[in-house]
């Protein structure tokens, strides 16, 4: 058993923090509940968490400056909880330094898998030094990009939602409008053949990491993801 993890949670409305909680404390993490940026900022400044989990909307404040102040002096991963279809949140939440951002209602095993994944691939990060890198060469998601064996795959936004959405549940087909849908591409401006156009962008991508073929397509659905496909190179 390694020492305990410590999630920060920042959110005003107790069910969603609740369930949150619930979830995280079965996987055995340590779990500290604010309802508002105030508590939650004079927490961070005083103690290290693993992540944190910030509500954009808090009765204090709102959560992009909450983040921004918490950048000044701290890089832990944050994913940001955002309100339904509101776009803006996310790309906003994103560039001012989130790692991550979770629709609500989410479902708290999700949130709980891609917490692991955060506070995963900030370890690797951290660890890594010039000289002993020891990466295994899963995909790891990081600021917004994939690395492999420490290697950005360098994808755009766009790109790594798609990639992000087809490994997270890995092995089943998504369809285009799915894909679209993860990728905040509004359908109804967008040509459904755009996610072809991307698809072909991120293997090309994966080719030099010998991951091209890991993207499948099912001819008549759509694309689905396949891990058991890393044998060409290294
Ligand atoms: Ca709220």
């Amino acid at each position: 058993m390694g020492e305990q993890l410590t999630v920060a949670i920042i959110e005003d409305e107790p069910a969603i923090a609740e369930n949150l909680i619930h979830v995280l404390e079965a996987d055995g993490y340590s779990v500290q509940w604010f309802t508002t940026a105030g508590e939650g900022l004079t927490y961070l400044k005083q103690y290290s968490a693993a992540l944190l989990v910030l509500d954009v909307g808090l009765p204090d404040g709102n959560g992009f400056e909450l983040c921004k102040a918490i950048r000044d002096f701290s890089d832990l991963p944050i994913i940001f909880l955002t309100a339904r279809n509101d776009e803006i949140d996310r790309v906003v939440g994103l560039e001012i330094g989130a790692d991550d951002y979770v629709t609500k209602p989410f479902s708290p095993r999700e949130m709980l898998a891609r917490i692991k994944l955060r506070i995963k691939s900030r370890a690797v990060t951290v660890d890594a030094s010039p000289t002993q890198v020891s990466y295994n060469d899963e995909l790891i998601a990081d600021n917004y990009d994939y690395f492999i064996k420490g290697q950005a795959v360098g994808l755009t936004a766009v790109e790594f939602k798609i990639l992000n959405k087809l490994i997270s549940i890995s092995a089943n087909v998504l369809s285009r409008e799915q894909l679209m849908l993860a990728a905040d591409m509004a359908p109804e401006a967008s040509y459904e053949r755009n996610i072809d156009t991307h698809i072909k962008a991120i293997r090309n991508k994966l080719k030099p990491f010998g991951r091209s073929e890991c993207i499948q397509t099912k001819r008549g659905f759509g694309y689905f993801y396949s891990s058991d496909c890393n044998n060409t190179q290294g």
